[in-house]
């Protein structure tokens, strides 16, 4: 058997994805659909329909008319649902894991990683009856007393990316199931698959139909979703560009939005930082999932003497990683999403290069023996690379390590907040003070101190900044439940002389 092989599954799957829409699996109306192609092998394995307006219609009804009976099951009873989730993504990790790879290159152990993510989201939004509680004050006035209760929006949707998508739906749907709204999810158009895997185990829920739903597409489906009156709340993961554009397109149309978009993130290697652990942590930083994490470390600044240590240590590391097929052991950086993402990551670096920066491990136009077709990009080393250039600002999104120089801790920081993302920023270093002037001074919503990918636990918001984020709640814990609740006051006065005397 192998990895992550189901045993005795029956799939929903054909060829062609399926929409999942008021509890039944539908097939798309799409005249049009996109290939979905292994990038680790070329094989051409699904294909995904561009579901249309009135398909988002059609499934916005269906969660309208759940979201009546759904806001009234009491929140205990609503996790159990969740329980049951839980339980079945536990027994399916290692199938999801596979396809999670299949789709979009990354390796068996990072697909589980998401996946465990994923499922800690779960757990955590299990605690719905405790974390969406009010609050409320006795005697406000004589004989007053003031409530705040927290009730669900109604229909709400998800708009994934493709770099993680198995975990990423996860940061924001079950706290929208579990505080009593409906959600339509819509993944990524690159990266389907593995939520239609999902889906398939949310099917054996036994959940009311139209509670969650799944409508695949791309821009033009989320159009039809931003657009679309029952809507009342959205939550993007993506580029900047689109993340910027989905969260105006939403509030023009009057909704609640959560956008959470691209990165460029910087770590500072001071002198006194144990270089061995920092190349090492930072070299999975860079070039794990294909340096397509959106809290890829991808701007090494060194700081006085760590300059020369850090930058030999941190080739022998880019050179030596093993590139291959995420399904294979051992394999530490598989493929990126595609042959066009290849082909313009290479691009990337010949700009880095007419810009003055020299390629010091250069991973272009390699092959991975046995996958010859498949869109590996080796770890790539950039040295001197130009603060004020277009590669220092631009997120590549490929394994590709830039570094630059400073002479001390507050031009580093300088240069860190001289930058238009907050997603993550992190420092190396055995000082304290430098750590805590570091994290005090840096303008970024996750800071990692002697960590390489501050990726926080389902228990905490993920908290990017600036141009890494658009509105105001973040996924996950206490903000999602914010975000998927609107608060309801109630002022009330009960005086003794009106109650029928017993
Ligand atoms: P993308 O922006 O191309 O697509 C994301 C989603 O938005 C897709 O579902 C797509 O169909 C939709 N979309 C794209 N453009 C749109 C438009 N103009 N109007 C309406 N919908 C649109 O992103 P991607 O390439 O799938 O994902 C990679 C990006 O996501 C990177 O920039 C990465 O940094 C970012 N990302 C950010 C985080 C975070 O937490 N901040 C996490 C993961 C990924």
């Amino acid at each position: 058997q192998q990895r992550g092989q189901p045993r005795n599954r029956k799939s929903s799957m054909t060829q062609r994805l399926l929409n999942y829409v008021n509890g039944q699996w539908t097939e798309s109306k799409a005249t049009e659909c996109l290939p979905i192609i292994n990038p680790g092998t070329a094989e051409h394995f699904a294909d995904v329909p561009l579901s249309s307006a009135q398909e988002v219609d059609t499934a916005a009804k269906a969660a309208a008319v759940a979201f009546r009976e759904w806001r009234r099951v009491p929140a205990p009873d609503r996790i159990q649902y969740l329980f049951k989730l839980k339980q079945l993504l536990e027994e399916n990790l290692d199938f999801l894991a596979r396809t999670c790879t299949e789709e979009c290159g990354k390796t068996f152990n990072e697909s589980k990683g998401e996946l465990r993510r994923a499922i800690e989201n779960v757990e955590v939004a299990c605690g719905i009856p405790m974390l969406m509680q009010g609050r409320n004050n006795e005697d406000i006035a004589r004989g007053i007393d003031e409530h705040m209760f927290r009730q669900p929006l109604g229909v709400t949707a998800m708009i994934a990316p493709f770099n993680f998508p198995g975990m990423i739906p996860f940061w924001f749907l079950p706290y929208a199931l579990a505080t009593g709204n409906c959600m339509i999810v819509k993944p990524s158009e690159k990266c389907p698959v593995t939520q239609q895997r999902v889906f398939e185990l949310i099917d054996h829920l036994g959940l009311p139909p139209g509670v969650l739903q799944l409508v695949n597409g791309a821009r033009d489906t989320v159009e039809a979703i931003l657009d679309h009156p029952v809507v009342r709340a959205v939550s993007m993961v993506g580029s900047t560009p689109a993340a910027r554009a989905i969260y105006a397109r939403s509030a023009a149309n009057g909704k609640r939005a959560q956008c959470q978009g691209g990165a460029k993130n910087p770590v500072l290697i001071m002198p006194d930082a144990d270089m061995e652990t920092a190349t090492r942590i930072l070299a999975d930083s860079a070039y794990g999932c294909a340096g397509q994490r959106c809290l890829a470390l991808s701007v090494g600044i060194t700081v006085g003497e760590a300059k020369e240590p850090f930058r030999k240590r941190f080739s022998e590391a880019t050179q030596a990683r093993k590139v291959g097929y995420g399904l294979e052991e051992g394999v530490e950086t598989g493929a990126v999403i595609s042959a066009e993402s290849k082909a313009r990551i290479e691009k990337l670096i010949g700009v880095a290069e007419a810009e003055g920066a020299s390629v010091s491990v250069d991973g272009r136009g390699q092959k991975v023996p046995g996958y010859e077709q498949g869109s590996y990009m080796f770890p790539t080393l950039l040295d001197h690379v130009p603060p004020q250039g277009e590669i220092a600002k631009t997120e590549i999104f490929g394994p590709v390590f830039s570094l630059m120089h400073v002479d001390t801790l507050e031009e580093g920081i300088a240069m860190v907040n001289d930058r238009a993302f907050g997603n993550m920023a992190c420092i190396f270093t055995a000082s304290g003070a430098a750590a805590r002037q570091f994290r005090t001074e840096t303008h970024a919503g996750n800071i990692g101190v002697n960590i390489g990918v501050a990726a926080p636990m389902a228990f905490f918001p993920f908290s990017g900044w600036a141009d890494s984020f658009f509105g105001d709640l973040h996924g996950q814990a206490e903000h999602a439940v914010e975000f998927f609740t609107e608060t309801k006051i109630v002022v009330e006065r009960w005086p003794k002389e009106w109650s029928r005397k017993f």
